[in-house]
């Protein structure tokens, strides 16, 4: 049988669950009208930068893509004012986990992160056979990174940190994630372990009270590893692409190992015009900010718990209904949610903020579903 020849690692791998997409939907459930409110997209859209930008490009997809992303490097470096050695491209934030568990991870390594954190992190370590070691949250949904540099030890390869999280929402501090970084002992390799610091939702998170920018602990981190993507306020969820800041010798195994198109032609010009898109951020950012707080009004005169989030979504629960049920009945009435299952969260759900009309139709049928 063809499972003696496939990786032990690989055997009872369970895939990645993705939110519905509207077309499927519509297609299952014979629905006319469909709103996605599953995988933190932007309901803004795309940045018209980068559709801009891709109109001008299409006529050269025959062409292999610039395999370094030497011009979005520039934009990144010019942007964030870091030398273009200190920066990684890959397909989407993704896969960035992915390479830095390909070039870190061994099967005797154990890697460390929060419990409700993103699941990508756990499945690379599964992926590559190392330990996953899983430190429960502090009360409130909060990465305890207390807890986290203490169950680093002699054998702690790297620990995993999102900031804001997904699904929680919930962010550490400056100064938790300061005092973090000094306090993490050194393992067998007599060097602290790689850690990386996922901020996907960095753009809606920066306006929060004393929200750390994780490339101010850079300089002074050599074991730092700080990632971003496209997919979130950019609205380039669908071409893939995200970056990372890392010493010069970390940047350099990752791009090494990485393969050599991963950023496709299109991703690359869209996501370099998009960096400069400071009307799309601030569009978004508001809109996020402004629509959160009619969300919260909302659930609190509904009396459904729910988490404060610095980013663009808010984890809720529906007990006494399973998640998985609120999110079945959500579905007949055409809007999808995320059932938190996978996060070993089944009473709760995590909405994406929409637009103002979508976020009024979901408190509508979220009345309807709960009664
Ligand atoms: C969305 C997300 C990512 C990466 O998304 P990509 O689309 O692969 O760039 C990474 N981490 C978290 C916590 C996310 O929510």
């Amino acid at each position: 049988m063809i499972k003696k020849l496939v990786r032990k690692t690989c055997l009872g791998f369970e895939p990645y669950v993705a939110g519905k997409p509207v077309e499927t939907i519509k297609r299952e459930l014979g629905l006319k009208s469909v709103i996605k409110m599953a995988s933190n997209e932007n309901p803004l859209g795309a940045s018209s930068k980068a559709i801009k930008a891709i109109k001008e490009n299409i006529e050269k997809i025959f062409f292999y893509p610039d395999s370094n992303s030497y011009l979005l490097k520039q934009a990144l470096s010019k942007r964030y004012r870091l030398p273009a050695g200190n920066i990684f491209t890959a397909a989407g934030g993704d896969e960035i986990i992915e390479l830095i568990a390909k070039v870190f991870f061994n099967p005797e390594d154990e890697i460390v992160y929060s419990k409700h954190s993103f699941i990508r992190y756990g499945m690379a370590a599964k992926l590559m056979g190392s330990k996953a070691v899983v430190v429960p949250m502090k009360e409130g949904f909060t990465h305890d990174l207390k807890a986290m540099a203490k169950a680093c030890g002699p054998k702690t390869k790297a620990v995993f940190i999102t900031n804001p999280n997904n699904p929680t929402g919930t962010y550490n501090t400056k100064s938790e994630l300061s005092k973090f970084l000094k306090d993490l002992p050194e393992n067998n390799f007599e060097v602290k372990p790689i850690v990386i610091l996922d901020e996907a939702y960095y753009e809606y998170a920066k306006i929060e009270k004393d929200y750390p920018d994780g490339l101010t602990f850079l300089k002074d981190n050599q074991n730092l590893i700080v990632f971003r993507t496209f997919s979130k306020i950019y609205g380039l969820a669908g071409l893939r692409v995200g970056y990372g800041f890392a010493n010069a010798a970390i940047a350099d195994f990752i791009e090494r190992t990485r393969p050599p198109f991963n950023v496709n032609l299109l991703a690359q010009v869209a996501a370099a015009a998009a960096i400069d898109d400071l009307e799309q951020v601030k569009k978004s950012q508001k809109l996020v900010k402004a629509e959160k707080a009619f969300l919260y009004k909302e659930f609190a005169k509904l009396k459904v718990p729910f988490l404060k989030s610095a980013a663009n979504f808010i984890l809720f629960n529906c007990a006494p209904l399973k998640g998985k049920e609120f999110f079945t009945r959500m579905l007949k009435e055409g809007i999808i949610t995320r059932p938190m299952d996978e996060y070993d969260l089944p009473d709760w759900v995590r909405v994406t903020v929409g637009l103002h009309k979508e976020n009024v139709l979901f408190v509508e049928k979220l009345k309807k579903t709960i009664r």
